[in-house]
């Protein structure tokens, strides 16, 4: 079924045009059917979404795109499905906040927050990413959706997959926020707590995907899911007025979304739709978590495992499945790494709090952490177009900071009582 309102802009070409190729093999280029698939046979490479540029390029302008909804749908010609049925039809097109509080802080003339803590629906970037898995899960005949996940994943698939009425398995760490917890809880899937970290669970998810025919967003539908997070680099270019930022920087996990704003930008460029892409790309790890971040700063082109302590749990992939192409995408773009401490992860939700009136979760600290640290290095500079990208809502993780706030000033239901605490006298003056 085709909601009509969904639909606007895209003419029958948009949702038609044979704009998927293949997947192919990262490593070895070979090509395989766009079904449920993720490693190559030969090389065991992960595969990736290869499109019919020459075809997306007769079709796709910028007014096109501004003339379509105002969801990351409006970027259709460059998303791997097929029609225009979606699952999470609003998700996407969140503000590109200019931070001139923050950026006077840190010294930036023109420094923004792309804010997807208000995602719809579930107050993350992560609906990005779901919408494309289960919009294409569906295409492809799935009935049962389930994921390995941080925490946001998992929000997303439960409320994606309730509203898509999807059958819905999500697998979680043992040692989850209240609140991402019952943030699964309330949409009924099943929810499978596993005792172990992160890696625990998606190894357990990888032998469970071989099993049973479900589609697992984050395993055998990744090619599909990962594009999904193509839409931050799109959103964020045409909200500065098709203009590029010069620096970026971006929470990584397991290091796709950084791999896959790369990716965006260049497609962007490969399209016509901007000139020759100059941006540097930043990758922001907590110190607790930082294989990626670690390697970078090392010179390697490679990273170690490691075993996550921190408080930035929805970062907390101790062997990233990106991270080899989030260091190689980085170097490109002549960018940088840095890790911060969970005491600075607190500080970066605080002052972006505020400076911006924005309550970013753990994953925002450790951007904000990240970036000021940038900015003292003087590797991010005063003239510099900067983008933050903050990813998750801080309802979601109390935790974090509940000991960092102090408590509201108690006092009787009085005007006495209340002038006196604020020590205020008759005619005003006065404050606390
Ligand atoms: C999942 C997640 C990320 C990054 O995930 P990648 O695995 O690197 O793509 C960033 N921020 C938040 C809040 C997340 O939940």
């Amino acid at each position: 079924m085709c909601h009509a309102s969904l639909c606007i802009g895209f003419d029958k070409g948009g949702a038609t045009m044979n704009k998927m190729k293949a997947l192919v093999c990262r490593e070895c280029g070979k090509e395989y059917p766009t079904k449920a698939i993720h490693v190559c046979e030969m090389c065991f490479g992960p595969l990736e979404v290869k499109y019919n540029y020459d075809e997306i390029r007769k079709t796709i302008s910028r007014k096109k795109i501004e003339d379509g909804p105002r969801s990351m749908w409006r970027y259709l010609d460059l998303l791997p499905v097929e029609g225009t049925n979606f699952v999470g039809p609003h998700a996407g097109f969140t503000p590109l906040v200019r931070a001139k509080n923050l950026g006077a802080y840190l010294g930036l003339d023109e420094l923004y927050i792309k804010n997807d803590t208000v995602n719809h629906p579930t107050l993350s970037f992560k609906d990005r990413v779901v919408a494309v898995a289960l919009t294409r899960a569906r295409e492809l005949g799935f009935e049962t959706v389930a994921c390995a996940s941080t925490g946001n994943l998992a929000n997303s698939v439960a409320a994606h997959a309730a509203s898509a009425n999807l059958h819905c398995y999500v697998f979680i760490p043992g040692d989850l926020e209240a609140a991402k917890v019952l943030g699964n809880l309330i949409y009924k899937p099943h929810v499978v707590e596993i005792e172990g970290n992160y890696d625990d669970v998606n190894r357990l998810c990888s032998e469970i995907a071989g099993e049973h025919g479900w589609a697992f967003v984050n395993i055998n539908i990744r090619p599909y899911y990962a594009e999904g997070s193509k839409t931050l680099a799109f959103e964020t270019v045409e909200q500065l007025g098709w203009r590029t930022p010069d620096q970026v920087v971006i929470p990584m996990a397991s290091g796709s979304l950084l791999t896959k704003i790369w990716k965006g930008l260049h497609e962007m460029q490969a399209l016509g739709l901007i000139d020759t892409v100059h941006t540097k790309i930043n990758g922001a790890q907590a110190e607790g978590c930082s294989p990626i971040s670690t390697a970078f700063k090392a010179g390697r082109d490679f990273f170690k495992p490691v075993k996550p302590q921190t408080i930035a749990k929805s970062l907390a992939i101790g062997n990233p499945a990106d991270g080899y192409y989030a260091l190689k995408a980085t170097a490109e773009s002549h960018g940088s790494m840095d890790m911060v401490t969970d005491e600075e992860v607190v500080e970066g939700i605080q002052l972006l709090a505020q400076t911006e009136g924005i309550f970013a979760e753990t994953a925002g600290g450790v951007t904000i952490g990240v970036l000021k640290k940038l900015v003292k290095q003087g590797v991010i500079k005063k003239d510099e177009v900067t983008v933050a990208y903050v990813t998750g809502n801080g309802l979601k993780t109390q935790e974090a900071v509940i000991d960092s706030v102090g408590r509201p000033v108690r006092i009787q239901p009085s005007l006495v009582d209340f002038e006196k605490t604020f020590k205020m006298g008759k005619n005003g003056g006065g404050d606390a």
